[in-house]
This record gives structure tokens, C-alpha cells and sequence, in this order.
């Protein structure tokens, strides 16, 4: 491999809290953080989290017994999260890290709760038997009283690569996405599979490229609702592209200098690179500096 890319710090990622696994089948210590006066809630309702003028709405007295236990703080003090109704008060999490409303810790600590209210809301009968199940370990499984079946929160990883060739990398995009922009490749690792093994048959499988060298960068917890992205650099030696359209819309390469137009928001033709809270963002700067390097 070239020199190793290295990241600095993006959304949703390094939480402040202990998340303090070792309690949460111990019903003393969580009911002694239950009842907490200063214990603090994240709100959630969907994609959306309870927000005040200065941030988050953090209401102790709304913790209950199926509030989801987070960790405690620096400060001690037991964090939760519960699933509420919506209102005019919750915003959009993504819009929420744009606009910079909370701190990247208070965002990290919305991503854990986010992930977990929604696997509650949306595991909540047996996958085995299909009768009612219940929580338990302060909202870290779900039991079946009927099969005794345990059921753990999921997490799906995605591998997302920046694939090089020389001095140029390679971005596609989706008909989805916003006019204009391009990112990394990214897909679904499946049963079975290694990292590396997961990004060479998803750039095979989108512009029919084989990838040798892989390498791994960084991960970043994505919310919505459980992914991991994991972040990797792909070397090839190959240059044209199959491109599957059924997959993406196009791919193509790009040098340095016209990644940097994207990155800066100076492309000639309004040429872009994802939002600066994904991951993907943070693997195009680094791979630029290393085909700048
Ligand atoms: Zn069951």
C-alpha cells in the first residue's frame, strides 16, 4: 500500500459515555439511575431528536422503565433514550449536525440512541415464534417469554471505499442523490464475508473493476438507523470501467485538481462531493492528499 490515509473525527462517532455494559443486568444500579433527578433523556421520534433553545431537550423526569440506558457521563450522571411522539421541537438529526445545533458528542450520544429506540420499536416480536417479546438489560436484548429466545441489537455493516488508480480516484453516484454529486462506492456486506473480500465484489459488481491491495481507514457509526460504515482504500491496477447501471448511475475518475474544485465548492460545472457528515466526505479529502502526496 501507499501511505496510509488517516482521518480526523466525523459525525456520530466517539462517545463520551461509559456505556457501562457490566450494570445493565444489574436491576439495582439501573433503578438507581432511573430515578436520578439529574438522569438525562434523549427523545427520539424517528429520524428526529427533542430539541430546546440550547440544545438538547434532556427531561429526567420522562425516564421509565423502558427507557434504553446509554452510559453514565463524565460527570456521572446516567444517560437515556426513549422513543416519544413527534413534535414541533424535534428536528432532523442530519439537519441537526448540518446546522451544528449540538456538540459532536451530544450527536454521538443521539446516534447510540437512535439506533436502539428504533430496533425496539421495530424488533419487538419474535423473530423465532413471532410472540411478543420483552426488554431486558436495560434495552441491550429482547427476551421471548414464549420460545425463550434472546434476541441483541443489530448493527449492518457497509463497506465504503475510495478505489485508486495512480493519481486518480474514483467516484460514481446514485439517480437518487442530489444533481451533481459524487461519492465513493459503498455496499451491503453480506453472510460469510471478509471487509476486503466485501469491496472487491462491490466494485466489481459496479464498474467491473478488480481491486487488489485493500485497506482499512476508518468506521463511522451511520444512525439510519444501524449501519457501520466502514471506511477502506482499494488500489487497482485497471483503469476502464463496466458500469452496472442497475447498480449506479455513473462512475468515472477524478484527478486531484478537480477533486479539490468539489471539495471547495468551485466546480465549473457544480461537481460535488457528499455532505460533510459522512464518512465518504472524510475519504475523498484523504485520498486527495494522498494522490497530492
Ligand atoms: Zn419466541
Amino acid at each position: 500500500m501507499k501511505e496510509r490515509i488517516v482521518l480526523t473525527s466525523f459525525a456520530y462517532a466517539h462517545s463520551p459515555l461509559n456505556r457501562a455494559a457490566n450494570i445493565r443486568t444489574a436491576p439495582d444500579e439501573i433503578a438507581k439511575r432511573r430515578s436520578n433527578p439529574e438522569a438525562r433523556q434523549v427523545s427520539i421520534s424517528g429520524d428526529s431528536v427533542l430539541l430546546n433553545g440550547l440544545g438538547l431537550d434532556l427531561r429526567p423526569a420522562d425516564v421509565t422503565d423502558e427507557s434504553v440506558f446509554l452510559g453514565d457521563d463524565r460527570q456521572g450522571l446516567p444517560w437515556f433514550a426513549a422513543q416519544s411522539a413527534l413534535t414541533d421541537s424535534h428536528k432532523s438529526i442530519r439537519s441537526v449536525m448540518i446546522e451544528g445545533r449540538i456538540s459532536a458528542q451530544d450527536l454521538s450520544i443521539v446516534a447510540q440512541a437512535r439506533s436502539l429506540v428504533h430496533w425496539h420499536e421495530s424488533h419487538r416480536f419474535c423473530a423465532r415464534c413471532g410472540a411478543a417479546s420483552v426488554m431486558q438489560d436495560a434495552g441491550y436484548r429482547r427476551h421471548c417469554n414464549s420460545c425463550d429466545a434472546d434476541h441483541f441489537p443489530r448493527t449492518d455493516p457497509v463497506v465504503i471505499m475510495a478505489v485508486t488508480n495512480g493519481r486518480r480516484l474514483l467516484l460514481g453516484r446514485q439517480s437518487s442523490w442530489p444533481e451533481g454529486m459524487y461519492s465513493t462506492l459503498a455496499g451491503f456486506m453480506e453472510p460469510g464475508e471478509t471487509i476486503e473480500d466485501a469491496v472487491r465484489r462491490e466494485v466489481f459488481e459496479e464498474v467491473g473493476l478488480v481491486v487488489g491491495n485493500v485497506g482499512y481507514v476508518a468506521s463511522q457509526p451511520w444512525p439510519f438507523p444501524s449501519s457501520l460504515m466502514i471506511g477502506m482504500i482499494g488500489e487497482t491496477s485497471e483503469a476502464a470501467l463496466t458500469i452496472d447501471h442497475s447498480e449506479i448511475e455513473t462512475a468515472r475518475w477524478f484527478e486531484a485538481p478537480e477533486l479539490r474544485l468539489m471539495l471547495t465548492g468551485q466546480h465549473p460545472d457544480n461537481l460535488h462531493a457528499s455532505r460533510p457528515d459522512a464518512i465518504a466526505w472524510h475519504l475523498v479529502q484523504a485520498a486527495l492528499r494522498t494522490l497530492e502526496g
